[in-house]
C-alpha cells in the first residue's frame, strides 16, 4: 500500500480539522478563512459596510457584471437567498417554469408552493441534463410563462446542466432566467451578460470556500428596480434589502459579521488562486484524481462522464452484501474523510465531492483510505449491481 496520508499536512493548512468535509457543503475551509473571524465587527461602522461593499463588488466582478448588475447579500443559508431571488423577481401574478432533475430542483418548486405562486415543473430523469427542447416547447406553448428558473450543478447527483442552451432559449422566448448557482459559481465561469440571465444566487459555504451564513444574488438592475412589494417575506425581500444598502451601505437586520468577514478573506484567497480559472481547475483535477482512483478500485460512476461536473460526483454502491454504506462512511470517517450519502431514487449512490480547501494530494489520501476500509469491511469487489449501472 502507499504510504499514509499525511493528517498532520492536512492540519497545516486548514487549522484544527480532524476531518475533511467531501461533501456538498459546508466545506472544508483554509486557516486563513477561520483566522478572519477572529474579529469582531460593528455592523454600522464604517470598516463592516467597507467589507460588505468590497465583497458585492468582487462577487458581482466574478459573475461578469458590470454597471447593468447589482450583489445583494442576504443572511441565511443558501435556500434562503435562492427563496429571497425567487420571491422577489417573480411576481405574485407571474408564472414560472422550473426544470428539475435533483433535490436542489425540486426544492424551488417547494418554494413556489409555500409563496402560493404559479409555477409549471419541466422534469428529466435524475441521470440526465435537462431537456432543453421541452423547455422551448413550453414557452412556445404557453404565454402566460413569464420566467425561467434552473439549476447550474444539480448538487443530488453532480450533473452538470446545459446553462448556456438554457439562457439562449428563454432570452429567444424573451423571457427571464433565474439561476440556482449555488455550487457551481466561483469554480465554474459563468457570465450573466454573456448568458444572458436576470439573476443568480449562491451562497458563502461553497465554492468560494467561505463559511456559512450568508448568501447573495446578483440581479439585473433593471429588473431589480421594478419588484418593490413583490416579495412575500419580509426578510427575505432582496428590493428592500437593496434599497436601503444603497441608501445607508449597511445591512438590513443583524449581518452575520463573522461570515462576511470570512467570505472577504476567501474572495482574497479565490482571487490568489487564479480566480474562477485558477479554483475550476484544482476541482476539475480533484474530481480527475477521484473518478481515475475509484475506477480502479471497481466502483463506478452512476453519470455518464459528458454531463458529471467537476463539483461532486455519484457512485455506485457495490452489490456485494458485506458493503454498508453506514459503515463505510463511519469508517472512512474515522480516517479523517467525511463523504456523503445519496439522494437518489434510481439506485443506490454515495456521493464525494471535489470542492473546498482541498487538493489532489487529499483526494489519494482519501483512496487510500478507501481501499482499506473495503479490505475491512472484507468488500473485495467493489462493482455494482449489473441492473442499476447507468453510466459507461
Ligand atoms: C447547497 C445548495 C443549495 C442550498 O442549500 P442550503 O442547505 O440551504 O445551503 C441550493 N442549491 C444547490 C444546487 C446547492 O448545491
Amino acid at each position: 500500500m502507499a504510504a499514509e496520508y499525511d493528517v498532520l499536512a492536512r492540519a497545516g493548512r486548514t487549522g484544527e480539522n480532524h476531518e475533511f468535509l467531501l461533501t456538498p457543503g459546508p466545506l472544508t475551509t483554509s486557516k486563513a478563512v477561520k483566522a478572519a473571524m477572529q474579529r469582531d465587527w460593528g455592523s454600522w461602522d464604517q470598516p463592516f459596510i467597507d467589507l460588505t461593499t468590497g465583497i458585492c463588488e468582487s462577487l458581482s466582478g466574478m459573475a461578469g457584471g458590470g454597471d447593468d448588475f447589482v450583489c445583494v447579500p442576504i443572511q441565511g443559508s443558501g435556500t434562503f437567498a435562492v427563496e429571497a431571488m425567487l420571491g422577489t423577481m417573480v411576481p405574485r401574478n407571474g408564472h414560472c417554469a422550473v426544470l428539475v432533475n435533483g433535490a436542489y430542483g425540486e426544492r424551488i418548486v417547494k418554494i413556489f408552493d409555500a409563496m402560493e405562486r404559479c409555477c409549471t415543473v419541466l422534469r428529466s430523469p435524475e441521470t440526465d441534463a435537462y431537456d432543453v427542447a421541452a423547455l422551448e416547447q413550453a414557452l412556445i406553448e404557453d404565454s402566460s410563462i413569464t420566467h425561467v428558473a434552473a439549476v447550474h450543478c444539480e448538487t443530488t447527483s453532480g450533473v452538470l446542466n446545459p446553462l448556456d442552451a438554457i439562457a439562449v432559449t428563454t432570452a429567444r422566448h424573451g423571457r427571464s432566467l433565474l439561476v440556482d448557482a449555488m455550487s457551481s459559481f466561483a469554480a465554474l465561469p459563468i457570465d450573466v451578460y454573456a448568458l444572458p440571465c436576470d439573476g443568480l444566487v449562491s451562497s458563502a459555504n461553497k465554492c468560494i470556500q467561505g463559511v456559512p451564513g450568508m448568501g447573495f444574488a446578483i440581479l439585473r438592475r433593471s429588473a431589480l428596480a421594478a419588484t418593490k412589494g413583490n416579495a412575500h417575506s419580509l426578510s427575505l425581500d432582496l428590493h428592500d434589502q437593496w434599497s436601503y444598502m444603497e441608501k445607508s451601505g449597511r445591512w438590513r437586520f443583524t449581518p452575520p459579521t463573522h461570515a462576511a468577514a470570512a467570505l472577504a478573506a476567501a474572495i482574497e484567497e479565490h482571487a490568489n488562486e487564479g480566480g474562477v480559472g485558477g479554483r475550476g481547475g484544482r476541482y476539475a483535477s480533484n474530481h480527475l484524481v477521484l473518478v481515475r482512483g475509484m475506477r480502479e478500485i471497481g466502483f463506478e460512476t452512476l453519470l455518464a462522464d459528458a454531463i458529471q461536473s467537476p463539483i461532486i460526483t455519484a457512485f455506485l454502491e457495490p452489490a456485494d452484501p458485506r458493503f454498508s454504506f453506514q459503515k463505510f462512511y463511519d469508517l472512512l470517517a474515522r480516517r479523517g474523510f467525511v463523504i456523503y450519502p445519496g439522494k437518489l431514487t434510481v439506485a443506490p449512490t454515495f456521493r464525494i465531492g471535489t470542492i473546498g480547501a482541498i487538493e489532489a494530494q487529499d483526494i489519494r489520501g482519501l483512496l487510500e483510505a478507501v481501499k482499506a476500509v473495503l479490505e475491512e469491511m472484507g468488500v473485495r469487489d467493489a462493482s455494482p449491481a449489473r441492473e442499476t449501472t447507468a453510466a459507461q
